[in-house]
């Protein structure tokens, strides 16, 4: 059988990673689905998906081109009620 995986972005590491789709409802906040991995040839961040990290929150400041990529109708699916797209 065949296990659809989601690409995850984490907010408070700053890491990309991968998980079976079924458990995407499981994460915290901070844990953002993306459609596809960000473009390693991004001048910005070359591929990290951060531009640095908030020192107030610990979380890193996510690239546009990480913005660019987000499951937006999966995070309304499941988060809505936990994060605050707004701040993103
Ligand atoms: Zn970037």
């Amino acid at each position: 059988m065949e296990t659809t995986t989601k690409i995850i972005y984490s907010a408070f590491s700053g890491t990309f990673y991968t998980i079976p789709e079924k458990d995407f409802s499981l994460l915290d906040m901070g844990q953002l689905p993306l459609t596809k991995r960000p473009s390693s040839s991004c001048k910005k961040c070359q591929g990290r998906g951060h531009i640095g990290r908030d020192s107030q929150t610990f979380t890193y400041q996510i690239c546009n081109c990480v913005r660019k990529v987000l499951d937006i109708e999966e995070i309304k699916k499941s988060i809505t009620d936990k994060i605050d797209l707004n701040n993103l």
